[in-house]
């Protein structure tokens, strides 16, 4: 509990470092922010109202290993089943339950071009986060190039990019490549989603890796996806990978 309310403490003294990056945006000027969920006027530098904000669904206490919630208030950070099979992140974290309003935001961002939405994302990510040990360098969960072109850009990089400069993390966005095409992970089982990522990624930094990174993406719902970027960049030698979302499904 203590270390949730430091986390909050922490979240909140990178206030001023958001709001300074907030008000450098000449569109902030032009444009008072609006709730994205409701329209009411935004507060706190946010597009989201008082009300909206104080009910986004922040992730309770949950496993380090996977980022679902644990049933007690107290005792082990690791679920069982992280227990009994070690998922290879060696910590997990999520801002959100992916629930409203962001069941509603990230779509929007994602398939729709709202990138509006995708700045709100990456804000709620960067104070969820903002007390959490920082790795050397963060690197956003890439999409295959055939899928860039049709969507014209990549949401993890959009979510990547502001967290990183706020958080003052290096951003390694080239370092993990998908050298295949996988089909789209919605429409899977598990066991075929972890089939349809064998070997999907691939490590492409020449030089020297950073001993810690952490993933960036926008939703986790297996952690299919999340697993295999982390193993390829263990197998290529990096030597601590940990993944922050925005949004954790249960
Ligand atoms: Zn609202
Ligand atoms: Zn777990």
């Amino acid at each position: 509990m203590q270390e949730a309310v430091n986390q909050r403490e922490h979240a909140f003294g990178i206030r001023e470092r958001l709001g300074f990056w907030l008000r450098n945006d000449a569109a902030r000027l032009l444009f008072p922010s609006r709730c994205l969920a409701c329209e009411a006027p935004g507060v706190e530098g946010l597009d989201l109202c008082p009300v909206c904000l104080a009910a986004l669904p922040w992730q309770p206490r949950a496993c380090i290993r996977c980022a679902l919630p644990l049933p007690q208030p107290a005792g082990d950070d690791t679920c069982a089943a992280c227990l009994t099979e070690p998922p290879p992140l060696a910590a997990c974290h999520a801002a959100c339950r992916y629930q409203a309003p962001l069941d509603r935001l990230l779509p929007r961002f994602k398939f729709h071009g709202d990138l509006a939405a995708g700045r709100l994302m990456s804000q709620l990510m960067a104070r969820a986060f903002a007390g959490l040990p920082r790795p050397a360098a963060l690197v956003p969960v890439p999409l295959h190039r055939a899928r860039l072109r049709q969507r014209g850009y990549d949401q993890a990089l959009e979510l990547a990019k502001p967290l990183a400069a706020v958080l003052e993390v290096d951003l390694q966005a080239g370092l993990l490549r998908r050298q295949r095409h996988t089909r789209a992970q919605s429409t899977l089982d598990a066991a075929s989603r972890r089939e349809n990522l064998l070997d999907a990624f691939v490590v492409s930094g020449s030089g020297g890796l950073p001993g810690h990174v952490v993933l960036v993406d926008d939703v986790m719902t297996t952690g299919a996806t999340l697993h295999a970027a982390a193993e390829a960049l263990l197998d290529a030698g990096v030597r601590r990978v940990d993944a922050w979302v925005c949004g954790r499904a249960l």
